[in-house]
């Protein structure tokens, strides 16, 4: 998209609050909406401390007084109102992400919940209230292998067992898809390439929660920042068709498209090194991670022409930049590997940790029934090597294809009614209770039951067009897919591709304590 293609059509400047942007894509949509002269002012909603107030000292020397601070939460009501005042957009990529959110449910319970909660509730009593994107996240989608590497919105939303980012992230949706807003996005961001990606996961055991099989499909924060000043040129210029009050997958395209294992080879490589020089399989989780290939993400891009950066790009330019990867090139492989990566493996996220520990929940989540999983990378099958019989990695990535969503996904979204709820209500093993006198469109709320018997209130577009479904079922810290799977085709679609229907647990945290317990049969 070139920059000379929009040009002003009013002389109206607009004013645009951001929370999240001292994160690595808020500092990305920082920097690239102030080069658009249209936008006046930009809000942000930092936390009160030190480390953020120096950030804002910073940006303030650069930008002046186009960046205005509230230091506050976005927890706290009037702070959301403070902010949210006289804004024209508003975008809000606050959240507490994983390691942190593993490590600390209650401040990611105030930033992914509290924080979309009070956003909605400040725009609903607004009487002008600013258009709303909403960052989410592919994690709502839970974990993919090799069975259904390709996913699209719409897909059932199966947060990994013990992840309370990506069940917290799937609640928040609701807030915003059932608002009485009008002009509102959720974005739900894939993996992203940044700045600081290698350092931070340098820190903590999260970075075994990545299936080495696991498709991924990435994003670099540059790019991302890219999509977000698109849009908002775009839409200032009313160029943006079929954005608002709608779902997208935010992704990188075929180009970035691979498995965790290259992931972790391609990020050695820069350094000299490679996966198997410095990791061992056994030090990974074979199930329950989250990251998909999106069928979909063609559409964003093909409207807001945003990926630019190929993953090699991004890595060269990671080793241009960091002074320690140049050093960590030089450095001796057994001592990247032992001081650099094999301490992790005491860390209390590191998946060795939890199997020492006898930490039985976790490890059973993360592994299932297989037997210790193999040292050795002889006797691990990558699905990036063709070794996973029968399945042909370049096929498989040529080759999109889709679930069930268990209605007529041709109708166009005016002509479906109360059949198509119906039907879809059916596939998820529960039933539509509203009358046919009662049925709106898809945007009013209907009456459903799942397959528990919990009786509901839920848009048709939060379920045939979100993946969403009982709120009951998918109460916070509770997990229990082993039973939902069992009448509710939609969940076994995917469920089922890394756990077997003879598992019937029921997992929960008890005082941040990761817990499960066999259920009946
Ligand atoms: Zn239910």
């Amino acid at each position: 998209m070139e920059k000379e293609e929009y040009t002003r059509k009013a002389d109206t400047s607009i004013v645009v609050a951001l929370t999240g942007a001292s994160g690595s894509m808020g500092r990305e949509v920082l920097k690239q909406l102030l080069e658009c002269d249209f936008i006046s002012k930009i809000k942000l909603l930092l936390l009160n401390n030190a480390k953020e107030k120096a950030i804002f000292r910073r940006w303030k020397l650069r930008y002046g007084k186009r960046v205005k601070a509230i230091f506050g939460d976005i927890a706290t009501y009037s702070d959301c109102q403070e902010l949210v005042e006289n804004a024209d957009y508003l975008i809000n990529m606050a959240a507490v992400i994983p390691p942190k959110s593993d490590h600390n449910h209650y401040a990611a319970y105030k930033a992914n919940i509290l924080g979309p909660k009070n956003l909605v509730d400040v725009l609903e009593k607004s009487s002008n209230p600013p258009k709303f994107i909403h960052i989410s996240s592919v994690a709502v989608y839970g974990n993919r292998d090799y069975k259904h590497p390709w996913g699209r919105v719409g897909d059932p939303l199966i947060p990994s067992v013990f992840d309370v980012y990506a069940q917290q992230k799937m609640t928040a949706e609701l807030f915003v898809i059932e608002s009485s807003l009008d002009k509102w996005c959720i974005l739900r961001q894939t993996a992203m390439l940044h700045n600081k990606m290698l350092s931070n996961n340098m820190k903590d055991g999260l970075m075994f929660h990545t299936a080495l099989n696991s498709p991924l499909e990435w994003v670099t924060a540059k790019d991302s920042g890219l999509l977000i000043k698109n849009i908002i040129i775009k839409d200032y210029n009313n160029q943006a068709n079929m954005l608002w009050k709608n779902i997208y997958n935010i992704g990188g395209l075929s180009k970035n498209r691979c498995t965790g294992y290259e992931t972790f080879d391609d990020g050695f490589k820069i350094i000299g090194g490679s996966a198997e020089a410095f990791l061992s399989p056994e030090w990974h989780i074979t199930r329950n991670f989250h990251g998909m290939w999106f069928s979909d993400s063609e559409i964003l891009n093909d409207q807001f022409d945003f990926v630019k950066q190929t993953k090699e790009e991004y890595w060269q330019e990671i080793l241009k930049n960091h002074w320690y990867y140049i050093i960590a090139k030089i450095l001796p492989k057994r001592f990247i590997g032992y001081v650099g990566i094999k301490r992790l493996l005491k860390d209390e996220n590191s998946p060795t940790h939890w199997i020492n520990a006898s930490d039985y929940s976790r490890v059973y989540a993360c592994f299932g029934d297989e037997d210790k999983p193999t040292e050795n990378w002889s006797d691990f099958k990558l699905f990036c090597k063709n070794q996973i019989a029968n399945i042909d990695y370049q096929t498989s990535k040529n080759t999109p294809t889709t679930l069930s969503h268990g209605y007529d996904e041709t109708k166009p979204d005016n002509e479906l009614g109360i059949d198509d709820y119906r039907q879809a209500a059916k596939f998820r093993g529960g039933e539509l209770l509203s009358a046919e006198n009662d049925s709106g469109d898809l945007f009013t709320k209907a009456t459903w039951k799942c397959s528990e018997g919990h009786t509901f209130n839920m848009t048709p577009f939060a379920i045939l067009k979100g993946g969403h479904w009982c709120k009951e079922c998918n109460k916070l810290n509770q997990w229990n897919y082993d039973k939902l799977a069992k009448t509710n085709k939609f969940l076994a679609e995917v469920w089922y591709d890394t756990h077997s229907t003879n598992e019937n647990m029921y997992y929960y945290f008890e005082d941040e304590i990761a817990r499960s317990k066999k259920i009946a049969e």
